[in-house]
């Protein structure tokens, strides 16, 4: 063999090596976390490094129960209209061959397979370069889209090869992180559960005492809520449980957490917040509720809740109980005041 073949050999172990630990690192990465949207973020920053590209994007099921894939709202540098729907339906013609062929694809190659797009048109105006399938258990469980290479014309074979080793790591990741949110989301109102706010709860507690920034909590309860399902019936006490989580959903941010608490009982874990803005946040969402009109059956209705709301204070809560039960009794001072009110705790 000459000498410069040997050195070509060499480089190329090289680089497989080096991609092999490359990919031992995006695995260890990539299940460092469950949290769904943090995994998607760390996803398509990884395979944007490796991949040398500034677009890309991912689809996936937003429950358990959807029948659709949705362009996730991570995506990094393709240009988004908010008037058009992106959403792929699971039982398209190119999903089904995606979880039967385990290749990437471009657009053009979809083409020549199917005539058109093969249920993939909502994504042709982003004009990815490169769609990517997920798989788990050989089902199709989310898309990744890629946008043109920085440097080079076209992905390499060894670039796609490469791609797809990254594709089952994220594949399991994110059906990991999925599962993990079922078991942890409130199916009917699809709030988080009470064991998750707890447990995060803990986490933001040691965050805050070393940071020393404010950690508050909300209690809310539904008023008379008893009345309401003897009245009209449990299935309509079940629409107000879902309009009242909704409401509260709407008012959080990303790093809040959401939870039920118990039947009719709701509580919020709100981060970088004092018992000052978290009363401001309570009465928000008390006046929200009030003026909820909610339709059932034909008929118009109104629920009221009433709130307490306790900032996390390191001295004297010495666990996750005590800043709840501080809460909780600001909350008894809400109804005792006559409900549809806010109270916060000493
Ligand atoms: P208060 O203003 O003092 O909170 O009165 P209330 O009637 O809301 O309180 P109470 O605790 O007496 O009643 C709560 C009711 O919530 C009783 C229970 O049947 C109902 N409930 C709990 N979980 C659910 C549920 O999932 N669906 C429905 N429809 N009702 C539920
Ligand atoms: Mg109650
Ligand atoms: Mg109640």
């Amino acid at each position: 063999m000459e000498n410069s073949e040997i050195t070509a050999l060499r480089d190329e172990y090289e680089k497989q090596v080096f991609d092999l630990k490359q990919l031992f690192e995006i695995s260890k990465s990539l299940n460092s976390t469950l949290d769904y949207s943090i995994l998607i973020e760390s996803i398509l920053y990884t395979i944007m490094g490796q991949m040398k590209v500034l677009k890309a994007a991912l689809y996936a099921k937003k429950g358990i129960d959807s029948t659709q894939f949705n362009l996730h709202r991570n995506y990094k540098g393709f240009d988004i209209d908010h008037e058009h729907d992106y959403c792929i339906a699971e039982d398209a013609p190119a999903m089904r061959l995606f979880a039967r062929e385990t290749r990437c694809w471009t657009l053009p190659e979809l083409r020549e397979r199917f005539g058109d797009l093969g249920g993939l048109e909502p994504l042709e105006p982003m004009g990815p370069c490169l769609v990517v399938p997920l798989k788990a258990k050989g089902v199709v469980n989310g898309l990744i889209l890629l946008g043109e290479q920085i440097v080079n014309d076209g992905f390499s074979q060894y670039e796609k090869d490469y791609l797809l080793n990254i594709a089952i790591l994220a594949a399991i990741a994110i059906n990991n992180a999925f599962l993990f949110e079922m078991t942890t989301t409130d199916m009917m109102t699809k709030l988080r559960m009470k064991h998750y706010f707890y447990t995060v709860l803990l986490e933001k507690m040691e965050e805050s005492a070393f940071s020393q920034n404010p950690l508050s909590v909300i209690m809310c309860d539904i008023d008379h809520f008893k009345i309401f399902n003897d009245t009209y019936g449990h299935s309509c006490g079940d629409e107000v449980l879902k309009s009242v989580a909704r409401l509260i959903q709407s008012q959080t941010r990303s790093v809040d957490v959401a939870a039920r608490y118990g039947g009719e009982e709701f509580c919020m874990l709100l981060p970088d917040t004092d018992a000052k803005a978290a009363e401001r946040i309570a009465e928000r969402i008390r006046h929200n509720v009030e003026n909820m009109a909610i339709d059932y059956d034909g008929q118009r209705m109104s629920v009221t809740l009433s709130l307490g709301v306790a900032q996390y204070d390191q001295n004297r809560d010495l666990n996750g109980k005590s800043v709840l039960d501080r809460a909780d009794q600001a909350l008894y001072v809400s109804k005792q005041g006559g409900r549809n009110k806010v109270s916060v705790a000493r």
